[in-house]
């Protein structure tokens, strides 16, 4: 495709085509109808796009039914792409493949100690993508792009990790170039709790939410928050630390050398202890939840604690963003309503009654697998549209220029 001048026919035929492209493969599949409520285009000119497309091999068009009228559901087509999603827990490492249709096709977890090395991790990281590949049978030139998380701050402009004392083996490494120079495709890279808010948003509980914040408690305590169906990130790629507020200025010292912010009143290494002489110094947040799941009530009233001050947190969000949607990941979301009421009841005593008003907020529905997944939505999010339209057999219309 040659150079076109703006504002001509063909760039306006190439930016219909792009917009069209753009929108199916964000929302996985859309009927015509959505396709042109979402992009502004006419009935007639979707109609035509989509004949293109579909002949061009870049999406599938399948016989579906909305609101019982006989519709047409556009998707990517299955073999337009393969995304590929890498995340680094603190113990594990997760890889998943997943089609442009948004199908997830394969996955694969294994331990890790992820604070050994950053060049251990990438190493693991690159057999274990590579075996996947392999194993489903896809070759390398179909990947369009890895989604890679890790459990730190990271700079999305130049992927470095910043400095933190969360991964201290991999401060200053930059593991998204490294990636990228091992496999060959294009890396994008994000922190965990960005891709848990985006796995949510398009496969899990976050579904249908424009406007939504994901709360993981673990180690830590982050949030990641969509707004208007992209991710926020702030100039400093710090947006969602929500673990940071002060709930309590006379409270325990928390790591970032504050005094009782949130983290300090719900992260496992917090309230754990506070258990430690009933249950046991073993006690891991999967079994608090278990326990209390059976009626105990130690872990019961500290389920709730924490519920409660998660909600204090989510009521300055509300004040402040008004998300439609909150969405609870970790392994606390298993504890359901005995931690998810106490949020609402907080919510409902410090939020301003009009921004909760219209507020879900529910469990996550993906556990562990979000953050993976959410790499895989962040490589159909980011990865522009021209590769997929310039990969696809030229037709008439699209060699017009
Ligand atoms: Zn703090």
């Amino acid at each position: 495709m040659g150079v076109e001048t703006p504002g001509s026919q063909s760039s306006l035929h190439r930016a219909n085509l792009e917009r069209v492209v753009r929108a199916v493969r964000m929302a996985g599949s859309l009927t015509q109808a959505e396709i042109a409520r979402t992009t502004g285009l006419s009935a007639a000119t979707v109609s035509n796009i989509v004949r293109e497309l579909k002949e061009g091999g870049t999406v599938e068009v399948t016989p579906t039914s909305s609101g019982g009228r006989r519709a047409r559901s556009v998707s990517l087509s299955g073999d337009a792409g393969i995304v590929v999603g890498v995340d680094f827990g603190h113990t594990h490492l997760r890889v998943a493949i997943g089609n442009l249709a948004h199908k997830v096709l394969d996955e694969k977890t294994e331990p890790l100690d992820v604070d050994a090395s950053a060049a251990q991790g990438m190493d693991r990281a690159e057999v274990l993508v590579s075996r996947l590949i392999e194993s489903n049978g896809i070759s390398r030139h179909k990947i369009v792009g890895v989604g890679l998380g890790v459990p730190g701050p990271i700079d999305v402009e130049t992927g470095v990790l910043g400095s933190t004392s969360i991964l201290p083996g991999w401060v200053g490494t930059n593991p998204r170039d490294d990636l990228a120079a091992r496999l060959g495709v294009p890396v994008y890279v994000d922190n965990d709790a960005n891709l848990g808010a985006l796995g949510e948003l398009v496969w899990g509980g976050g579904r249908g939410a424009a406007d939504l914040a994901y709360i993981k408690v673990a180690s830590g305590v982050g949030a990641g928050l969509v707004i208007s169906g992209r991710i926020y990130r702030g100039p400093g790629g710090t947006a969602g630390e929500i673990g940071h507020i002060t709930l309590d200025e006379s409270g325990p010292v928390c790591r970032c050398g504050n005094r009782g912010c949130l983290e300090t009143f719900t992260a496992a290494r917090y309230v754990l202890p506070l258990l430690h002489s009933s249950h046991g110094p073993k006690l891991t947040v999967e079994r608090m939840v278990e326990l209390a799941g059976e009626g105990d009530p130690g872990c019961r009233r500290v389920i709730a604690d924490v519920g409660r001050h998660i909600g204090s947190g989510v009521a300055n969000l509300c004040n402040l963003l008004n998300p439609s949607r909150v969405v609870l990941g970790g392994d606390l979301a298993g504890a359901g309503e005995l931690v998810l009421a106490p949020i609402r009841d907080s919510v409902a005593r410090y939020a301003i009654p009009s921004a909760a008003r219209q507020l879900a907020v529910v469990p996550g529905t993906l556990g562990g697998r979000a953050e993976v997944l959410g790499a895989l939505a962040l490589v159909l999010s980011e990865m522009g549209d021209s590769t997929l339209l310039d990969r696809a057999q030229p037709t008439d219309a699209t060699a017009l220029a």
